[in-house]
């Protein structure tokens, strides 16, 4: 029988829900139960793909192509699991399904209604993602008390009913906040917002609260007595330094046997000793570099997700931690690119989307071309690269992409012809995992050790091969390309020390267990740059 935990979230936002999620999933995977996810958004978007990162933060994307939430990285991140399209799912694509469903005539005679059709299509959603594991972790977004998520939560409510009492287990996570003029932990909105949650007829079995500090046990009963819950179910989630410790600090809480208890799993004893030792060297590494990054959403750290753990990844076989210093595209533009970059170690130009800051983009990467600073540019990153190199080496002034100027006489970087007639905005990229081949003997098959790679994209615009012969009779290498050699997939440059730009994104496959060979190589560049100077 499969069992199901159901996460939801109280009092704000923002409480780490997707970690907690993923740091439990973790737990149970560690003691040999076979695990998935499945992340409920209570928008109407049918999948995040045509938000700005400022909403939503990154988007993330699978190797099936799916356009996702970024908790799903985080699910990957702290697990083995490969997650697809069938791990995510928003109140738009619920509905898009009931309503096409609608049309159809599949309900012929009858009203339909959220309660009992879109409930019950998300039920079977939820269904769906079980099969074949013990466990389906299902969180839901949003916050409870949120009319927008009143459906995900009708529907979670009456599991128990479909999959028996036994199989379900609520967890909540909520936000036990100090108040400092008090000098003390206050109570009083988890309370609140498990009344919210009961009022709607579920009650949590476990709470997970969120601090800065331990729980004392007289706190924990208070919890208890009035959220109804046992009292070894009251969970400290204290902060931490690094977020893979999550899964530890739920361990020395007791997280694990409590659900394995709760829901009378067959599980074996835990192993977290090699998660362990990483944290313990992600926490005090030797060495350190700066990274800078130059990119457009820099307000948003969330917007960079994957990225920047990817980094500290990177890091890990180095012994080096990375500092990420975040710059503003367009900052570059105005005050040029010398008091941001001539300390740095290493310099990534991120994905993006758009005309704004392109040209701040083009500018750092001539000037790390330029003094020979390792360069990692990544999709669009990568692009610019390509603009930048046209400009300065073929002396191409107006070189572009045609995304940014649609009739330029330069499109290095340009649609493909039969992208061009595609109207429709949502998923219409080259989107999810793709074949690379690379080229032997180029920094890029030494990196990975191979010449068949599979690397996840998420892009429209690509190499434009007219310029192939005469890029690369000027220095620029093309160490990657499709099976077939029409796409370029990864560029290098000839005369530097370390310059990788690639039309994938490395990012979306990197773990802290296994860190991605492209980050890796990069921090080993930067390192080396750092002792050399
Ligand atoms: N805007 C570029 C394109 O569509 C790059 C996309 C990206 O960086 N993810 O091709």
């Amino acid at each position: 029988m499969n069992k199901f935990i159901f996460v939801t979230g109280g009092v704000v936002s923002s409480l780490g829900k997707g970690l907690s999620s993923a740091a439990i999933g973790h737990l149970l995977e560690s003691r040999g139960l076979k695990i998935s996810f499945l992340k409920l958004d209570p928008y109407i978007n049918v999948d995040p793909g045509t938000m700005n990162p400022f909403q939503h933060g990154e988007v993330y994307v699978t190797d099936d192509g799916a356009e996702t939430d970024l908790d799903l990285g985080h699910y990957e991140r702290f697990t083995s699991l490969t997650l697809s399209q069938q791990n995510n799912c928003t109140t738009g694509r619920i509905y898009d399904t009931v309503i096409k469903k609608e049309r159809r005539g599949d309900y012929l005679g009858g009203t339909v209604q959220v309660v009992p059709h879109i409930t019950d299509e998300i039920k079977q959603t939820i269904l769906n993602v079980a099969h074949g594991t013990d466990v389906v972790i299902v969180e839901i977004g949003g916050t409870v008390g949120d009319i927008e998520s009143l459906p995900f939560l009708e529907a979670i409510r009456q599991m128990p009913f479909d999959v028996g009492r036994e199989n379900v287990l609520y967890i909540h996570v909520t936000l036990v906040p100090y108040i400092e003029t008090a000098g003390e932990l206050k109570t009083k909105p988890t309370q609140h917002s498990v009344n919210k949650l009961r009022e709607i007829g579920i009650q949590p079995h476990i709470l997970l609260c969120r601090t800065d500090r331990f729980l004392a046990p007289s706190m924990k009963d208070k919890i208890a007595l009035f959220c109804n819950v046992d009292k070894d179910a009251v969970i400290t989630a204290k902060d931490v330094e690094s977020i893979y410790e999550v899964p530890i600090v739920f361990r020395k809480e007791g997280l694990d046997e409590l659900i394995v208890r709760s829901l009378r799993l067959e599980a074996g004893p835990p192993s977290l000793r090699a998660w362990d030792a990483m944290v313990q060297k992600l926490k005090r590494p030797t060495h350190e570099v700066t990274i800078s990054m130059v990119g457009k959403y820099m307000g948003s750290k969330e917007s960079y997700k994957s990225l920047s753990e990817a980094l500290v990844h990177g890091g890990l076989p180095n012994d080096t931690g990375v500092n990420i210093q975040w710059i503003e595209s367009e900052d570059v533009e105005r005050n040029g690119p010398d008091q941001y970059l001539s300390e740095t170690d290493g310099i990534l130009i991120p994905g993006g989307f758009g005309l704004r800051g392109i040209e701040g983009k083009v500018e750092t990467i001539r000037y790390g071309r330029e003094k020979g600073i390792p360069f990692l540019g990544l999709c669009l990153g990568m692009q610019c690269a390509v603009i930048e190199y046209a400009r300065s080496i073929l002396g191409l002034d107006r070189a572009n992409s045609s995304e940014f100027e649609p009739h330029n006489p330069y499109p290095v970087i340009d649609l493909l012809p039969e992208q061009r007639t595609v109207e429709e905005k949502g998923g219409s990229m080259r989107l999810g995992a793709y074949p690379c081949h690379l080229v032997e003997g180029t920094l890029a098959h030494r990196i990975y050790g191979s010449t068949e790679i599979s690397e996840r994209h998420r892009h429209r615009y690509e190499f434009n091969n007219d310029f192939r012969e005469k890029l690369t009779a000027r220095g620029l290498i093309i160490s990657g390309t499709s099976p077939d050699g029409r796409l370029v997939e990864i560029i290098e440059l000839k005369h530097h020390p370390w310059f990788l730009g690639t039309q994938f994104h490395p990012e979306y496959h990197s773990r802290p267990h296994q860190p991605h060979p492209v980050f890796a190589a990069f921090i080993e560049a930067a390192l080396k740059r750092k002792f050399g100077r």
